[in-house]
């Protein structure tokens, strides 16, 4: 991996340790040598994360879309921003810029662009790692519910196998290096692969 996009909140979330592990993932992206790639702006947990890769010399790149552009809200120090269109044309650059992808806590934004490459990698589109950092357990029902969509009969084994997930961010980003991408067919019923 060179580069990594991070999904996160734009709040910082209730607890002291969601800011804290932002910060920490921010650090050793940039200790990695990795590229951050993140929604461009300074608030919330975004702003943390950003923060911290600058001040471990990390390359950082926002990407957002005209409709966002708030100037307040925008990040002012990081190496460069991309303002595209739409939220279409953004997440589609997030992924042509991105190696891999790490979400940490965060509300309907994070969970929505999560959910979005986890949908593309179970169709093989990309083969690129998804990782979750579950800081203080804030993951565990999501996780707990994926576990019950396998057993319901509507994600495989193997598909939910594709998220990747750590409660911290060394053991998550060595995670993702070694990742290997799966190929399976995402049905689970062989009469409806038409
Ligand atoms: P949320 O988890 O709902 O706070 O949304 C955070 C995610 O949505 C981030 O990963 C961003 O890509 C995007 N996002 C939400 N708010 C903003 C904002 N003000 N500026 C840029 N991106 C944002």
């Amino acid at each position: 991996m060179k580069s990594v996009c991070v999904f996160t909140g734009s709040n910082r979330g209730n607890r002291p340790g969601f800011a804290a592990i932002a910060a920490a993932l921010g650090s050793e992206i940039a200790a990695r040598g990795l590229e951050l790639v993140y929604g461009g702006s300074r608030v919330g947990l975004m702003g943390v994360v950003a923060d911290a890769a600058l001040a471990a010399g990390g390359e950082v790149t926002g990407v957002l879309p005209q409709a966002l552009v708030r100037k307040e809200l925008v990040h002012p120090e990081i190496t460069r921003t991309h303002i595209v269109e739409s939220m279409h044309e953004r997440k589609a650059m997030f992924s042509d810029l991105s190696d891999g992808f790490v979400a940490l806590p965060g509300g309907l934004g994070t969970l929505e662009e999560l959910f979005e490459v986890l949908t593309w990698a179970q169709l093989g589109f990309h083969s690129k790692p998804v990782g979750l950092l579950n800081t203080d357990r804030y993951y565990d029902d999501l996780l707990t519910f994926l576990g019950k969509a396998v057993d319901e009969g509507f994600v495989r084994e193997a598909h939910r196998g594709l998220l990747l997930s750590h409660s911290a961010p060394v053991a998550l980003l060595d995670a993702m290096a070694g990742f290997e991408p799966v190929v399976v067919s995402k049905w689970i019923d062989k009469a409806d692969e038409l």
